[in-house]
């Protein structure tokens, strides 16, 4: 059984799956831009978005 499935990132706060990566300049900053994400519905940012089975 494959493990790779595709999954999706979902916010932590709304539940919505419209994520984003971060690519903002503060995520620049925090060096941490492949790690920041950003949910287009709630705005949300940050770095633990979980991911589920999509
Ligand atoms: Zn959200």
């Amino acid at each position: 059984m494959p493990l790779s499935m595709a999954k999706k990132r979902i916010c932590p706060k709304c539940r919505s799956t419209d994520v984003s990566p971060d690519l903002s300049a503060e995520s620049y900053g925090k060096g941490s831009m492949f790690n920041a994400y950003k949910c287009n519905k709630c705005g949300y940012r940050g770095e633990f978005f979980p991911e589920v089975d999509a």
